[in-house]
């Protein structure tokens, strides 16, 4: 039986004419599925009677298991641990916020890609998450709260970029108008460089936005801190982050987090500002805390401060992420889906 939350609404489209049905009647179950959430094929009362036992034979309807969430402190954070089908774990975090609520989802359980800071990095990769398993956690997760996610960050477990073809699905899914129907601008693909997949991104016109975690301009020091970086060097990562902005007109947004003696020098500053000139990036940098996941150092206050006035000197948009959910394990870097 296939899981009807893998097919997008033309997928779904053609095995539904293949059961006698018409293609209209995708549009309407996803309806069922997505916006009012039904859990069985016999409440979707607008079906013929006679598709509906077919819908039940062809297609499985599965839901997700929660088996754990913790809430932050200052309640602007919840972070639940999912069980799979096949018994992995993953995690996803809904980030509360006054403008509307953030769900950072996984991609992967575990992660091949070793960045420096990060607890899924140090599991290696598990496998790839499905389509119907990305957007399970949107909907286990406002199922269990009651709310409504406006944005979502493809920021958790697993780098998305590696897992291109079920993330692409899923991004149809999220957005899709009779679905989810989550604006492909409220959607920000975050990856640590993998240029394939962003070519890709430009390549199929998802128009998402792109979020990069470079953490140094320089080769000697990325290399350690974001070992992708021997594969796809800073150069040819900035012409390709180049043509993203020229192709979707999209502000990108690099992250950097700062570590006291290691990528916060000002020739550090001084070399990044001179790429995002050169290259003619339309960027907002976000300066990162350190996650107590390795004993690293967040730069001063002094050297921050630094950063921004240089940034700002040079017009560039910089802030200092505010971290939800570091109490409860929950901040970037530290989701391992540990059961
Ligand atoms: S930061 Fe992202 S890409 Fe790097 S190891 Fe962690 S999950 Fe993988």
């Amino acid at each position: 039986m296939k899981n009807i939350f893998n097919l997008t609404k033309e997928e779904l489209a053609a095995g539904i004419i293949a059961l006698g049905g018409k293609k209209f009647n995708s549009a309407q179950i996803f309806n069922w599925l997505y916006k009012n959430r039904v859990e069985t094929f016999s409440t979707m009362s607008n079906l013929s009677k006679n598709l509906r036992p077919k819908l039940e034979e062809e297609f499985e309807l599965s839901f997700f298991n929660i088996v754990r969430k913790a809430e932050s402190r200052n309640e602007d954070a919840v972070k639940y641990l999912f069980e799979l089908a096949d018994g992995k774990k993953i995690e996803s975090v809904l980030m509360i916020q006054p403008y509307g609520n953030t769900l950072c989802v996984s991609t992967q359980v575990g992660c091949a890609y070793g960045c420096f800071m990060c607890a899924t990095g140090k599991m290696g990769l598990i496998r790839d998450l499905l389509p119907s398993e990305m957007t399970g956690q949107l909907l286990a997760i406002e199922k269990d709260k009651s709310v409504k996610v406006k944005n979502i960050v493809f920021m958790g477990m697993g780098e998305p970029l590696a897992n291109y073809d079920n993330l692409k699905k899923a991004i149809e899914l999220f957005s899709d108008s009779d679905g989810i129907g989550v604006n492909q601008r409220r959607i920000t693909v975050s990856t640590c460089g993998i240029l394939p997949g962003i070519k890709k991104l430009i390549e199929d016109k998802l128009r998402v936005k792109l979020s990069i975690s470079l953490h140094s301009t320089f080769d000697s020091v990325r290399n350690k801190l974001v070992p992708v970086n021997k594969k796809y060097n800073i150069a040819h990562l900035f012409e390709t982050l180049r043509d993203y902005c020229v192709s979707t007109k999209f502000q990108l947004t690099i992250e950097y987090v700062l570590i006291e003696g290691v990528n916060d020098g000002i020739v550090e500053v001084d070399n990044l500002i001179t790429l995002i000139r050169k290259y003619n990036l339309d960027v907002k940098v976000n300066i990162i805390p350190v996650n107590p996941v390795d004993k690293l150092t967040f730069s001063k206050e002094e050297i921050i401060n630094l950063w921004q006035k240089k940034l700002e000197n040079a017009r560039i948009t910089s802030t200092v992420r505010i971290e939800r959910g570091a109490d409860i394990m929950a901040a970037c870097g530290q989701l391992a889906g540990e059961g």
